[in-house]
């Protein structure tokens, strides 16, 4: 009997995982898989569970990947739920809960194709690859890396690799991601001389030169956007300064800047302007200025070519949209995968995840089924 993606994103919605709550949601997958004849294995790093599941000769000429997590955000406001967040609730044609778009249906949709495809399939030339987190909303540093981690230690290989977050903005099949934009954060902190305001030639006061430099950032164009890419934006997260009194010059001020940025820069290249930029409104007012940076991700792109177009035609023959291929949106596992394999992200409407009264069009978690499975067998036909 063919696996029902619904019954088992309902299920998974029933298993509070919240990041990095395993919530019994991995042990569910890996008797599914196990049922199908995949070989699993619990990859768990420092707290955070892990799953890593192979079907098919290791020797196969092509592994197809796919990759998705079962954790999820917290509720919030639990008041405001018109259903049981984890209740798992078909109603109006909508499954509801906590997970539904992100990404629990996703998981479902690529577990049930591959169960489908495994039991009905002899392992000749073909192998599949599935990696589960249960840490992608938190930190993941222990999450989709010590997967990828575990397959370099084990001579795991994925030939490409597909990754189900939710992708189409507003209707079913509209958007895949060939790529992502990479994130920086850069912390400002400018240390000037405290004192009296009545007395400026006493004091060095830090606040108008930080406010200088991130008005000079903020207002720098980065670039105009490149062939796969919109323009790369910096934006001025916050200014602080903590000062109460109104005749003290302030000692300190902080500002945050992050910066989504294409393929023309790095993470370093970003640094570096940064740092220099710094440096440069130090030598004018003689306020130091210290700046650290944490790089989230680098950009990347998978350009487009035959993996791609596979992808694109299981997405329009199923759904009867042809996908615009997007490097649009946030960070997801696919930065780390990107070292690894070519990879693109398909999957659901995102429109609800994240909020209060998430849920997903039972519909659609049918068509991502079917679209992973004609991807599987377009894939190794
Ligand atoms: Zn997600």
């Amino acid at each position: 009997m063919p696996l029902d993606p619904v019954a088992l994103t309902a299920a998974l919605i029933r298993c509070p995982s919240v990041t990095p709550i395993e919530g019994g949601a991995l042990e569910l997958l890996e008797k599914t898989l196990t049922e199908a004849g995949f070989d699993c294995t619990r990859v768990d790093r420092n707290g955070t569970p892990n799953l890593f599941a192979r079907w098919g000769d290791k020797a196969a000429p092509r592994t197809l990947g796919f990759n998705g997590h079962t954790d999820v955000v917290p509720v919030g406001d639990e008041a405001a739920w018109t259903c049981d967040p984890f209740g798992g609730e078909i109603k109006d044609g909508k499954l509801w809960g906590r997970g539904a778009t992100d990404m629990k249906s996703g998981v479902a949709a690529f577990v049930a194709a591959a169960c489908d495809y495994t039991t009905r399939t002899q392992p000749k030339d073909t192998a599949i690859i599935i990696t589960i987190t249960g840490d992608e909303e938190g930190d993941a540093t222990d999450g989709t890396t010590a997967l990828l981690d575990y397959m370099a230690e084990t001579g795991e290989t994925m030939s490409d690799c597909i990754v189900g977050e939710p992708t189409c903005p507003n209707t079913m099949g509209e958007m895949m991601k060939i790529g992502r934009r990479g994130s920086i954060t850069g912390y400002f902190t400018a240390r000037g001389t405290q004192g009296h305001v009545a007395y400026p030639q006493q004091t060095e006061n830090p606040v108008p030169v930080l406010a200088s430099l991130m008005a000079e950032l903020s207002a720098h164009s980065l670039d105009q956007g490149t062939e796969h890419f919109d323009p790369s934006n910096l934006e001025v997260t916050t200014f602080d300064v903590g000062n109460a009194a109104t005749n003290v010059v302030p000692a300190q001020a902080q500002s945050t800047v992050n910066i989504r940025f294409n393929d023309a820069h790095t993470g370093a290249s970003l640094s570096d302007w940064m740092r220099a930029k710094a440096k440069a409104t130090t030598e004018r007012t003689g306020i130091e200025i210290d700046v650290q940076f944490q790089i989230s991700g680098e950009s990347f792109l998978t350009p487009p070519g035959a993996f791609v177009d596979l992808v694109a035609n299981a997405v329009a023959t199923e759904t009867g949209v042809t996908p615009i291929l997007s490097t649009t949106g946030g960070t997801s596992d696919a930065r780390f995968i990107k070292n690894h394999c070519p990879v693109v992200e398909f999957g659901l409407v995102g429109k609800t995840m994240h909020k209060v009264d998430e849920h997903v069009d039972v519909e659609h978690i049918n068509a991502l089924k079917n679209v992973y499975s004609r991807l599987m067998s377009d894939y190794f036909a």
